[in-house]
């Protein structure tokens, strides 16, 4: 029988191996950790019975991946769960951008923007999977749907600081620099408004949604499915050198599959590797608070997801801070309140919130206070509701999981050529040489919970077979 090995169980790992074991592979899947799923589990990290998300929380890219819909993990317990508000973005205390699971209702709350909002989402939303099937992949590539790809290529092109430079609302530009900003990426760069327009077409249309039970959910859903197909996950195994197998798939990143394949990688693959550039860190917070964030704006009170740090300007120095290697002035916050679609998360009045915010890379320093004043200051008497609370520095990321080099959770620098060109150029991205791959975020599509990078790989891997 023909077999497979998969080394490492992130999303993009078991999306891979769920891929060969369907097409009749021998799969194995090992795994460092003594936790299968890398960025994608969850556990009581304050008090006992609340249910926190370890790494990502929030799965705009997870609702919306074309793989894991094909795989109808329903029948294996998954299930998204949507707040009312999808998304917030707080300009200041009574402030706020807001997105809303439909184009008429978010560009009402875009004031002076309405009308620009509807224009450029409407054609967006209505082909939602026509455009997520040409953007969940590499970005150079034959477009499958080339009219509604050039039409997102059209509004994505530009830097979001020139692209909304004729915005006139506060809110709708600095919601806009808030979605570019997960990928921690300063508004400057000709990146951001491609991230910023995928995250609020995929909140008008699917939502921005938790995982039922908690992120881990997602990674049982795809555990169950591997069985089903005769796959397992080892977990415990940390691996070093290239193990026996017709496939191998590395969900790891460029550096690790170096150390890992090292002569049996080309030269030049060797040496784009070896300088593969790691972005910032996340400085990751989560509390257990009573009755919740007393947010002074009532509408984030209903957010699954919040962000904080001001306007556009305030959003876009405080990245620019950070790439360039230092301590932002004002943090950029993402906050979590998965709990408000998944009540079962919290017990009694008590409730998990999960936040973080960016800091220079390998940062070890304290920014617990900076995190919660931001928040503070758009909810005032936050510490005075917090009865549990656990914190993970940039350290505490990397050694929880090895991909997350010196905290980063992007799987590399999210700059021009790493985003373009991601991991090196050639024509298959994921091929590093006869039955080798890697396909963790730091291939395309990149980072988030979607199992798009897993899935190419091991398509093209069967192909080759
Ligand atoms: C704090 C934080 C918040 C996030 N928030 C979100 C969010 O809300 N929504 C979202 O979509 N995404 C979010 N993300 C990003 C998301 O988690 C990642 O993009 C995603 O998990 C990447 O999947 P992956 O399979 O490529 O790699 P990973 O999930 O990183 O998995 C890699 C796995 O490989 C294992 N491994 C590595 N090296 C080896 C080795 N040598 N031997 C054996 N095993 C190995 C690791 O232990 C790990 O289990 C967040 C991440 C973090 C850390």
């Amino acid at each position: 029988m023909t077999t497979g090995v998969v080394v490492g169980s992130g999303p993009n790992g078991l999306a891979a191996a769920v891929v060969l074991a369907r097409a009749g592979l021998d799969v194995t899947v090992l795994e460092q950790q003594d936790t299968i799923g890398g960025g994608a589990r969850s556990a009581e990290l304050t008090v006992p019975g609340l249910v926190h998300d370890v790494c990502s929380a929030i799965h705009p890219t997870g609702i919306a991946s074309p793989f894991l819909q094909s795989l109808d993990l329903g029948r294996h317990g998954l299930e998204w769960v949507l707040p009312e508000v999808q998304a917030a973005h707080l300009v200041d205390p009574h402030r706020a951008g807001l997105l809303y699971r439909d184009v008429e209702r978010t560009a009402a709350s875009m004031g002076p923007d309405a009308d620009r909002w509807r224009r450029i989402f409407e054609p967006l939303v209505e082909h939602v999977d026509d455009v997520v099937e040409d953007i969940f992949g590499p970005v150079v590539h034959v477009p499958r749907h080339p009219l509604r790809f050039a039409r997102f290529g059209a509004r994505a092109g530009l830097p979001l600081a020139l692209a909304t430079a004729r915005w006139k609302g506060k809110e709708s530009r600095a919601l806009m620099a808030a979605l570019a900003a997960h990928v921690i990426a300063p508004m400057t760069r000709p990146t951001t408004t491609g991230i910023a327009v995928m995250f609020a077409m995929i909140a008008q249309s699917y939502g921005w949604p938790a995982a039922r039970g908690g992120s881990r959910a997602i990674v049982d859903a795809l555990v169950a499915e591997l069985r089903e197909h005769g796959g397992r996950v080892e977990t415990g195994h940390h691996v070093t050198s290239l193990p026996v197998a017709d496939v191998i798939m590395l969900d790891t990143t460029p550096g690790a599959a170096l150390a890992i394949a090292g002569d049996r990688l080309p030269p030049a693959t060797r040496a784009m590797f070896a300088h593969w550039k790691h972005g910032p860190a996340s400085y990751k917070v989560d509390l257990a608070v009573e009755g919740g964030v007393p947010w002074l704006h009532d509408d984030v009170r209903r957010a699954g997801t919040v962000h904080l740090g001001g306007d556009f300007a305030a959003v876009h120095r405080s990245e620019r801070q950070v790439v360039s290697g230092r301590l932002p002035d004002r943090p950029f916050v993402l906050l979590a309140q998965q709990y408000l679609a998944d009540p079962g998360r919290s017990v009694g009045d008590v409730h998990p919130v999960w936040a973080y915010t960016h800091v220079p890379a390998s940062y070890d320093g304290d920014v617990t206070d900076r995190l919660l004043d931001e928040v503070e200051l758009h909810a005032p008497g936050l510490r005075d509701r917090i009865v549990g609370m656990h914190v993970e520095r940039p350290a505490d990321l990397e050694a929880g999981n090895a991909n997350y080099v010196g905290g980063d959770i992007t799987g590399g620098a999210n700059t021009f050529r790493q985003t373009v060109f991601r991991p090196r150029p050639g024509i298959d991205p994921y091929r590093l040489a006869d039955g080798l791959y890697l396909c963790s975020s730091s291939t395309p599509p990149g980072g988030g919970v979607h199992g798009m990078a897993g899935y190419h790989a091991a398509t093209r891997a069967v192909r080759h077979l």
